[in-house]
């Protein structure tokens, strides 16, 4: 359902950013209710955002339920919904500007898993060893992925960014500063093998700015890309946005649901019988 038009006066706005890879299950129940109460209680405002950037994953089928769901849920958003799938070139085209700090990378998974020594311990993702950053762009072969030479860009914004989260389990003022950010994040790949689509976490950065997000409100599991993402948007000369990174819902044996747990779906539980109120007493809201 759609709300009134946007105004630009509001300072507090945040969005959910759904991936229609599958049905909302109760996961996603909780994060889209807890934004949208805590923004609409302080008078601000709610958008939605399909980060449908996984071509062969995302189906309009499930934007359709996701949608359904979250207005069976009393939710409503401001304006239209954004989809990234539409904004594929104007994204490549905003690389544009860091073409000096982009290298081509040609290496496979197997290719990173070998230049590694060993596992790394508690990084959120495997650090890049560097293999190809001495390619110039004009090396750069169809196919070829596009990193960020993180060292160089660090370079340019400057020795340490900082970013607020009030999110429970990490709240306060985070600092980057150069050596965690070399060990822990290292040289990201800004746009995947083969294909002119930039990474999710830049495609989210760019609609945050483009939406005038002012807070993000999102699970926990996806803390560990918010420093990239600060680093981007201080690249870009994009806003830095507030974080709130909420607990995740579990299932009974404390493992995260996941998009395949069907039988946790809203669907599903909608279908059996369950109103609105009986779902937010299910995720505790
Ligand atoms: N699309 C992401 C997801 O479904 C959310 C990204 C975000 O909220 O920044 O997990």
């Amino acid at each position: 359902m759609v709300g009134g038009p946007l105004s630009r006066q509001t300072t507090f706005r945040t969005r959910f950013a759904p991936s229609p890879t599958g049905p909302l299950h109760l996961g996603h129940a909780y994060s889209a209710i807890f934004a949208h109460d805590r923004v609409r209680a302080a008078g601000g405002e709610f958008l939605l955002r399909m980060e449908d950037t996984d071509l062969e994953r995302c189906r309009p089928e499930w934007e359709a339920q996701i949608v359904e769901d979250l207005t069976w849920l009393g939710l409503t958003w401001d304006g239209p919904i954004r989809r990234q799938s539409d904004k594929l070139a104007d994204y490549m085209a905003r690389l544009e500007p860091l073409r000096d700090l982009l290298y081509p990378c040609s290496c496979t998974r197997a290719d990173i898993r070998a230049a590694l020594s060993a596992p790394q311990e508690g990084v959120a993702f495997a650090v890049y060893p560097g293999t190809c950053r001495g390619r110039g762009m004009e090396s750069r072969q169809p196919g070829d992925a596009l990193r960020l030479n993180l060292a160089a860009a660090l370079d340019a914004i400057g020795p340490e960014v900082t970013f607020t989260e009030t999110g429970p389990a990490h709240a306060g003022t985070h600092r980057i500063d150069r050596a965690t950010a070399l060990e822990r994040i290292g040289d990201v790949v800004l746009s995947r093998k083969g294909e002119e689509i930039v990474a999710y976490f830049l495609a989210s950065a760019f609609d945050d700015a483009d939406q005038g997000i002012s807070h993000v409100i999102r699970g926990e599991d996806l803390f560990d890309f918010t420093p990239v993402q600060v680093i981007l948007q201080r690249l870009l000369g994009l806003p830095t946005l507030v974080y709130h990174h909420h607990a995740l819902i579990r299932d009974d044996h404390g493992k995260r649901l996941a998009k395949r747990d069907d039988a946790r779906a809203i669907a599903k539980y909608r279908t059996d019988g369950a109103s609105p109120q009986d779902i937010r007493r299910m995720v505790g809201l």
